[in-house]
């Protein structure tokens, strides 16, 4: 499936809809999902533009991807989730409902965040 530049975050890269910002970088930008699951619940996205994380971990270079990974560590550090915990999260593909198809992760702390997954029926 080709790129689709009229997703929700390449609009949000673009500075075409506003987003609550709390990091940037040359390879990442981060700010708060706007239906937040959790007292802290931030979204990283790579600027590079990629579906998925199948897309970004098969396509982007090497320095995109480092470069990405620490922008996860360094919003979550900046959070103050460090030492009572945080969870990262990322939906690929219809079976995990992935909705915005430029990937992200997910970063969800403030409070206890249960056990890893529901139970499948
Ligand atoms: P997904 O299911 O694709 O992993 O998650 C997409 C996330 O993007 C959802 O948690 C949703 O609340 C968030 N989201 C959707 N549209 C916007 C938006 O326009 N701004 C922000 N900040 N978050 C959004």
């Amino acid at each position: 499936m080709a790129y689709d530049p009229e997703n929700i975050f390449a609009k949000i890269l673009r500075g075409e809809i506003p987003c609550d910002k709390i990091y940037e970088d040359d390879t990442a930008l981060a700010f708060r999902d706007i239906n937040p699951q959790a007292p802290v619940h931030l979204l990283v996205i790579p600027k590079g533009s990629y579906e998925s994380l199948d897309d970004f971990s098969d396509n982007a270079s090497d320095a995109e991807i480092a470069g990405f990974f620490r922008a996860v560590g360094t919003v979550a550090r900046e959070a103050g989730a460090v030492e009572a915990g945080y969870r990262f999260l990322a939906n690929n593909g219809p079976d995990a409902h992935q909705e915005v198809p430029h990937f992200h992760v997910h970063v969800f702390a403030g409070r206890d965040l249960g056990g890893m997954i529901k139970r499948a029926p």
